[in-house]
């Protein structure tokens, strides 16, 4: 058993009912609630067609949006036409999760048969901001209405919401201590191909870190740079903003108050000791692009003008990027380099994904504008991985035991897998 987490192959599922938890959560479009993306669903295929082949009865389970995230929280039922079409196979839906509906739908499934339940986040207990202020240990996340109803229905759980690895929500993190639970294929493969890229990196190693989420990037540079997982770190966005203005480059006060609006300024300390420790392996930039009336202007770092938004890198950095990165073996990327959004801020971003595109080296995406960057610049098969996970990803990356993942190997440690037809219930004393 790889990871202490139990798999496919450990299981015999046939004629048993699987609840699967996914992560099928996407951008929506506000007006008629349809998804703007299906690679996460896409992502889930693989897992689904395995469960349809071996004629489980398959219930999905999973959130879309969030209170924190409210722009996108709506019904699954989009997700349940979308699923159809491609697995072209027929996928029940119902406006229920753990209600009288939605166990009649289970317990009438049939074999083969495939049944997505509506969001999970309409249940209090899952929501972001509950599970930060109330925080329920798992003894207590099993007495929730999703759990209590849920579990008794259902033979095996198996998790494949990856990007929601990091959540220590019931449906996440719960079902592990009372059901003989399992990773599902995507789960097991984005496991894989971190841990790899982690611990085994073929050399150089390069990681881009740009964006706009300095403390994710905090806490992956000093973990890498640490183990040694990365040679090399490039920085862009606001991350090589703020790298500047640590290491004591005037970024002007256009630039500089947008920072501190972010609440980035705190970090500069932390970040500054890093910088330090390892200025010889986090390489900034040497230029930077602003826009003035449509035309992008490119200036040097040390002659930053004091009044503009500097949205990317310039063509110095570009050209000095894709040296290193021509060198490189293993290349990780989270974050663009710019506003990519934008032209002509998008050039920076664009230019390093084309570097990237035709590499011969192993390349890792993550992040969700990351991701919506290659879509809209290169050709995605050309990415040896994209990761489904962001916030998932990042705190993998930075060696946390994500909840889910200790969730999965306490199930893995404390169920027999035989094919039992008993749960194999485990005494509250041993949990
Ligand atoms: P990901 O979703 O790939 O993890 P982030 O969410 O951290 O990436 O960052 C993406 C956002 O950062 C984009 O909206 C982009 O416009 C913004 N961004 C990048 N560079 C800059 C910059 N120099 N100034 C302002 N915003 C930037
Ligand atoms: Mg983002």
């Amino acid at each position: 058993m790889e990871y202490g987490i139990r798999t496919l192959d450990d299981v015999n599922v046939t004629n048993r009912t699987v609840l699967c938890r996914v992560d099928f959560n996407q951008p929506l479009n506000k007006k008629d609630g349809t998804l703007k993306s299906t690679k996460r669903i896409e992502a889930v295929i693989p897992t689904i067609k395995e469960l349809i082949l071996k004629k489980a009865k398959i219930v999905l389970l999973t959130h879309q949006g969030s209170d924190i995230e409210y722009n996108n929280f709506g019904s699954t039922k989009p997700h349940s036409i979308v699923l159809a079409q491609l697995l072209d196979y027929p996928v029940k839906y119902i406006d229920d999760i753990c209600g009288p509906a939605a166990i009649a739908a289970i317990m009438n499934l049939d074999p083969g048969e495939v049944l997505l339940l509506e969001n999970v986040r309409y249940e209090a207990e899952e929501q972001t901001l509950f599970e930060i202020n109330v925080a329920l240990h798992p003894d207590e996340q099993i007495q929730t209405r999703v759990i209590q109803k849920l579990a008794p229905l259902v033979d095996y759980y198996l998790c494949d919401a990856f990007a929601a690895a990091h959540r220590n929500q019931p449906s996440l993190c719960a079902f592990e201590y009372i059901v003989p639970s399992i990773m599902g294929r995507l789960f097991e493969k984005e496991y894989q191909v971190i841990s790899a890229i982690m611990d085994n990196p073929t050399r150089p190693s390069v990681y881009i870190l740009g964006g706009a989420k300095i403390a994710d990037a905090l806490m992956i540079m000093q973990q890498i740079l640490d183990n040694n997982s990365a040679d090399i770190i490039l920085t862009g966005g606001l991350v090589a903003n703020l790298c500047l203005v640590a290491t004591g480059r005037n970024i002007g006060s256009t630039s500089y108050r947008l920072l501190e609006k972010k609440g980035f300024i705190e970090y500069i300390p932390q970040l500054k000791r890093i910088l330090e420790l390892y200025s010889t392996r986090i390489v900034l930039p040497v230029d930077l692009a602003y826009i003035d009336n449509n035309e992008r202007m490119e200036v040097l770092v040390t002659q930053l003008p004091n009044d503009q938004s500097y949205l990317d890198i310039g063509s110095k950095t570009i050209a000095k990027y894709i040296d290193i990165l021509n060198e490189a073996k293993t290349v990780f990327v989270n974050g663009p380099l710019g506003v990519f959004e934008e032209l002509p801020s998008d050039l920076g971003t664009r230019s390093i994904w084309k570097c990237l595109e035709e590499s011969e080296a192993y390349t890792v995406i993550g992040g969700g504008d990351s991701i919506t960057a290659v879509e809209n610049f290169i050709d995605a098969s050309k990415i040896s991985y994209i990761c489904t996970g962001g916030g998932a990803l990042i705190r993998f990356i930075s060696g946390e035991e994500l909840p889910v993942i200790k969730a999965l190997r306490y199930s893995a440690a404390h169920f027999n897998f035989g094919g039992s037809d008993e749960h194999n219930q485990i005494s509250s004393d041993s949990r």
